[in-house]
Protein backbone atom coordinates (compact mmCIF):
# COMPACT_ATOMS: atom_id res chain seq x y z
CA UNK A 1 0.00 0.00 0.00
CA UNK A 2 2.47 2.43 0.73
CA UNK A 3 4.32 2.09 -2.93
CA UNK A 4 0.61 3.36 -4.16
CA UNK A 5 0.64 6.12 -1.90
CA UNK A 6 4.28 6.96 -3.15
CA UNK A 7 2.86 7.17 -5.98
CA UNK A 8 0.07 9.35 -5.80
CA UNK A 9 2.12 11.45 -4.23
CA UNK A 10 4.22 11.72 -7.21
CA UNK A 11 1.58 12.29 -9.42
CA UNK A 12 -0.05 14.97 -7.53
CA UNK A 13 3.52 16.40 -7.23
CA UNK A 14 3.76 15.77 -11.42
CA UNK A 15 0.88 17.31 -12.11
CA UNK A 16 1.32 20.57 -9.78
CA UNK A 17 4.98 20.88 -11.23
CA UNK A 18 3.91 20.44 -14.52
CA UNK A 19 2.83 24.06 -15.12
CA UNK A 20 5.98 25.65 -13.45
CA UNK A 21 8.11 23.99 -15.87
CA UNK A 22 5.87 24.73 -19.33
CA UNK A 23 5.38 28.23 -18.16
CA UNK A 24 8.96 29.50 -19.14
CA UNK A 25 8.53 28.17 -22.17
CA UNK A 26 5.34 30.53 -22.66
CA UNK A 27 6.65 33.21 -21.74
CA UNK A 28 9.89 33.17 -24.11
CA UNK A 29 7.90 34.01 -26.97
CA UNK A 30 8.14 38.05 -26.79
CA UNK A 31 6.23 40.80 -28.12
CA UNK A 32 3.40 40.23 -30.28
CA UNK A 33 3.68 36.25 -30.06
CA UNK A 34 3.31 36.73 -26.82
CA UNK A 35 -0.29 38.11 -26.62
CA UNK A 36 -1.40 34.94 -29.71
CA UNK A 37 -0.07 32.77 -26.78
CA UNK A 38 -1.65 34.16 -23.89
CA UNK A 39 -5.43 33.65 -26.20
CA UNK A 40 -4.04 30.30 -27.59
CA UNK A 41 -3.10 29.20 -24.12
CA UNK A 42 -6.81 30.83 -22.82
CA UNK A 43 -8.58 29.31 -25.46
CA UNK A 44 -7.26 25.23 -24.65
CA UNK A 45 -7.65 26.23 -20.95
CA UNK A 46 -11.72 26.71 -22.21
CA UNK A 47 -11.74 23.72 -24.00
CA UNK A 48 -9.67 21.63 -20.88
CA UNK A 49 -12.17 22.58 -18.54
CA UNK A 50 -15.31 22.10 -20.80
CA UNK A 51 -13.90 18.46 -21.08
CA UNK A 52 -13.38 17.83 -17.28
CA UNK A 53 -16.65 19.16 -17.09
CA UNK A 54 -18.13 16.90 -19.20
CA UNK A 55 -16.38 14.05 -17.32
CA UNK A 56 -17.46 15.34 -13.79
CA UNK A 57 -20.61 15.40 -15.39
CA UNK A 58 -20.72 11.63 -16.61
CA UNK A 59 -19.60 10.61 -13.48
CA UNK A 60 -22.04 11.95 -11.17
CA UNK A 61 -19.93 15.06 -9.66
CA UNK A 62 -21.97 18.03 -10.63
CA UNK A 63 -25.66 18.11 -11.17
CA UNK A 64 -27.09 18.91 -14.40
CA UNK A 65 -27.80 22.43 -13.72
CA UNK A 66 -23.84 23.09 -12.30
CA UNK A 67 -23.23 21.33 -15.52
CA UNK A 68 -25.60 23.69 -18.06
CA UNK A 69 -24.65 26.50 -15.98
CA UNK A 70 -20.71 26.17 -16.18
CA UNK A 71 -20.77 24.82 -19.77
CA UNK A 72 -21.95 28.07 -20.84
CA UNK A 73 -19.86 30.09 -19.28
CA UNK A 74 -16.69 27.96 -20.50
CA UNK A 75 -18.42 28.12 -23.92
CA UNK A 76 -18.93 32.08 -23.81
CA UNK A 77 -14.88 32.25 -22.97
CA UNK A 78 -13.99 29.72 -25.68
CA UNK A 79 -15.82 31.92 -28.21
CA UNK A 80 -14.49 35.01 -26.80
CA UNK A 81 -11.17 34.09 -27.03
CA UNK A 82 -11.33 32.62 -30.69
CA UNK A 83 -13.16 35.50 -31.85
CA UNK A 84 -9.83 37.99 -30.59
CA UNK A 85 -7.74 35.04 -32.30
CA UNK A 86 -9.69 35.49 -35.72
CA UNK A 87 -9.43 39.57 -34.89
CA UNK A 88 -5.35 38.35 -35.39
CA UNK A 89 -5.39 36.53 -38.04
CA UNK A 90 -7.52 39.30 -40.04
CA UNK A 91 -5.09 42.13 -40.03
CA UNK A 92 -2.21 40.63 -40.97
CA UNK A 93 -3.45 38.84 -43.90
CA UNK A 94 -5.14 42.49 -44.99
CA UNK A 95 -1.10 43.41 -45.49
CA UNK A 96 0.66 42.58 -48.88
CA UNK A 97 2.73 39.50 -48.43
CA UNK A 98 6.61 39.96 -49.06
CA UNK A 99 7.82 37.03 -50.93
CA UNK A 100 9.20 35.11 -48.77
CA UNK A 101 7.08 36.40 -46.13
CA UNK A 102 3.71 33.87 -45.38
CA UNK A 103 1.10 34.15 -42.20
CA UNK A 104 -0.51 31.59 -40.45
CA UNK A 105 -4.07 30.74 -42.03
CA UNK A 106 -5.02 29.59 -38.12
CA UNK A 107 -3.62 32.14 -36.30
CA UNK A 108 -2.13 34.94 -38.41
CA UNK A 109 1.77 34.34 -37.00
CA UNK A 110 4.31 35.47 -39.84
CA UNK A 111 5.95 32.50 -40.69
CA UNK A 112 8.94 31.48 -43.19
CA UNK A 113 8.19 30.27 -47.07
CA UNK A 114 9.91 27.22 -46.26
CA UNK A 115 8.05 26.26 -42.95
CA UNK A 116 5.97 23.45 -42.93
CA UNK A 117 4.38 24.16 -39.52
CA UNK A 118 3.56 27.24 -37.65
CA UNK A 119 6.00 28.33 -35.16
CA UNK A 120 3.46 30.05 -33.11
CA UNK A 121 0.33 27.60 -32.81
CA UNK A 122 2.07 24.37 -34.66
CA UNK A 123 -0.75 24.22 -37.48
CA UNK A 124 0.52 22.95 -40.39
CA UNK A 125 0.67 25.49 -43.23
CA UNK A 126 -0.78 25.63 -46.61
CA UNK A 127 1.56 25.79 -49.43
ZN1 LIG B 1 -0.41 29.58 -36.54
Amino acid sequence: MVVVEVLLVLAIMAAIGYPLFVQPKLAEGADEGDAHHKLVAQKESAFVALKDLDFDFRTGKIDEEDYARLKAQYEAEAVTVMKKLDGNTAEPQAKPAKQKVRYCATCGAQTEADDRFCSACGKPLKK
